[in-house]
C-alpha cells in the first residue's frame, strides 16, 4: 500500500460570511480511485485545498493519519493539479520537471517525459507559450509522474480536447495499475469518468450529500431500453429522472429501489435492463430546481 488515507470530522471552511464548506465528515480509503462532485460552487475545490494543506477550517483534517497543515513530510507527498497550474511561468516546461522531480520523491523524470511526447508538449515550450488544452495537458503530466500517495485532480481535464481526455483517463487507469495511489478525481464530465470511480462522494451547497462505492450507486435505479410504449408502460408508476429518445428506440432512467419482479417482467417484454449512469443520479440528487418543480 502507497496511497494515504484522508479523514475529515466536522470540517467546516468558510471564505469571510461565505461558508465554503459545514460539518463535512469523510472517510476515503488508500489505494482507490474517488470521485469528488458537485454543482458550481459544491465546495469540491475548497475541500481539495483543505487536503494539500492550502487552506485550513475548523474540524479534524487527516491525511494519512496526521494534520496536513504546514505539515512538510505530508505536503511534500501531496499533489493538487488544477487548471491553473502551479507552475515556474518564466521557465521552459523541461526546467518545470527539473524543479518537480527535486521537490517529489516520487516523481518518474523517464515516464514524465514519455508523457510529453505523448500529449506533443514541447519541452522547450514556457508555460504561458502553451494554448489552454496543452497546459491542461502538462498539469495532468505533472500529476502522473509525482506518482505522489495522495493525487487530486482538480478539473484539469477541462480545458483538453477530447481524444486527449481520454488518453488522460488510459493513463490514470494505467499508471494507477502500476502504481497504486490514492487519487482524487474531480470533474463535471461525469459520464467520461464514472467508469474509473471506485467510490463516489457528492458534495451539495457545502455539505456532504453522500459518500458510497460507486457500485452500490449503480443499483440505487436502472435503465428500461427498448421500443418506446414498452419503456412507458414498465416505467409507469416508477420515479423517471432521466428519458433519452434514438429513433424509436426509449432509455428511461428510473431512480429507487426497484422491485425485482418488475424489472424481470420489463426483461421479458423485450426491454434491456441496465445500470442506472452516474450522471442521471448526480442530476437527480443535485438539481434543486428541478425537485422543486416537481413538487
Ligand atoms: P466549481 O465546480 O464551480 O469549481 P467548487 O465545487 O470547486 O465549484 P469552491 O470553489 O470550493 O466550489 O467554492 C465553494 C464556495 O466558496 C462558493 O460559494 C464560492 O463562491 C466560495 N469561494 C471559493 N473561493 C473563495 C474565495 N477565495 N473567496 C470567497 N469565496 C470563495
Amino acid at each position: 500500500m502507497t496511497g494515504y488515507r484522508l479523514h475529515t470530522d466536522n470540517l467546516t471552511v468558510s471564505y469571510g460570511k461565505t461558508t465554503a464548506l459545514t460539518g463535512i465528515n469523510l472517510d476515503l480509503a488508500p489505494d482507490r480511485i474517488h470521485g469528488l462532485l458537485g454543482r458550481n460552487g459544491a465546495g469540491k475545490t475548497t475541500l481539495m485545498s483543505v487536503l494539500a494543506s492550502l487552506r485550513r477550517g475548523q474540524g479534524t483534517v487527516r491525511v494519512e493519519g496526521q494534520d496536513p497543515f504546514e505539515n512538510e513530510a505530508i505536503m511534500q507527498n501531496v499533489c493538487l493539479i488544477r487548471e491553473s497550474g502551479d507552475l515556474l511561468l518564466d521557465e521552459k516546461l523541461t526546467t518545470n520537471l527539473s524543479f518537480l522531480e527535486d521537490a517529489r520523491p516520487r516523481f518518474d523524470r523517464t515516464y514524465a517525459e514519455s508523457l510529453m511526447a505523448t500529449f506533443r508538449l514541447d519541452p522547450a515550450k514556457k508555460p504561458q507559450a502553451l494554448s489552454r488544452g496543452q497546459a491542461s495537458a502538462f498539469g495532468a503530466i505533472v500529476g502522473l509522474a509525482s506518482r505522489a500517495p495522495l493525487t487530486m485532480f482538480d478539473e484539469v481535464h477541462l480545458g483538453m480536447d477530447a481524444p486527449a481526455r481520454q488518453r488522460f483517463y488510459h493513463e490514470v487507469l494505467h499508471d494507477f495499475a502500476e502504481h497504486p495511489r490514492t487519487i482524487v478525481l474531480s470533474s463535471h464530465l461525469i459520464s467520461e469518468i464514472a467508469h474509473m470511480l471506485e467510490t463516489v462522494t457528492i458534495l451539495h451547497e457545502g455539505r456532504l450529500l453522500l459518500s458510497n462505492e460507486a457500485d452500490d450507486l449503480h443499483v440505487s435505479g436502472a435503465t428500461l431500453t427498448g421500443a418506446a410504449e414498452v419503456v412507458d408502460r414498465h416505467a409507469t408508476g416508477q420515479q423517471v429522472v432521466g428519458t433519452q429518445d434514438l429513433g424509436p428506440t426509449r432509455q428511461v432512467t428510473v431512480f429507487g429501489d426497484l422491485d425485482e419482479a418488475a424489472l424481470a417482467a420489463a426483461e421479458r417484454d423485450g426491454l434491456t435492463v441496465g445500470a442506472v449512469p452516474l450522471q442521471d443520479l448526480f442530476i437527480h440528487l443535485t438539481d434543486t430546481d428541478r425537485a422543486e418543480e416537481a413538487s
